[in-house]
């Protein structure tokens, strides 16, 4: 019975300084982050998608705390996203132009005028391969990864 009580305050004991050990060098060691930051990327998109020019969300919302990019940079958020930062950053959120792709020619061959006569490979890879010459196993493994 002893021998089991010695054991629990042993591993009790061990748990306690190990606590105090971590809480000692989270504290120590802890990454300052602004807070402007977080609650710019809460309302960025999150697509991810690089549409702003930057790496990704996390990426602009840091340019925009830190006074580097516009508050309404993401073209995927639009007005709405650009007027909650500039809430957050005190700034104006200025206009916002709604952006849409657009199939210049229609989308379709009946659509669009014919300007020219192609007599080339009717094949969109070896066309490719054609254009961007690369070492084969480069090329083979375009290929593969076309093909799938
Ligand atoms: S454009 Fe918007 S959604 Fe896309 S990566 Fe940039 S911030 Fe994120």
């Amino acid at each position: 019975m002893t021998g089991i009580i010695i054991a629990a305050c042993a591993v009790g004991v061990t748990g306690l300084l190990l606590g105090l050990f971590l809480g000692f060098m989270g504290k120590k060691f802890a990454v300052e982050v602004d807070q402007k930051e977080i609650d710019v990327r809460a309302e960025l998109p999150g697509n991810n998608c690089g549409g702003c020019g930057y790496a990704g969300c996390d990426a602009l919302a840091k340019a925009i705390a830190a006074g580097e990019a516009d508050c309404g940079a993401c073209p995927v958020g639009g007005a709405p996203v650009a007027a909650k930062i500039a809430a957050i950053m005190g700034a104006e959120a200025g206009s916002q132009e709604r952006m849409t792709a657009f199939v210049k020619c229609g989308g379709d061959c009946d659509k669009a005028k014919n300007n020219y006569v192609y007599s080339g490979v009717q094949d969109c890879t070896m066309t490719f391969s054609y254009t961007h010459p690369m070492p084969p196993t480069l090329h083979s493994l375009w290929i593969s990864v076309v093909a799938r």
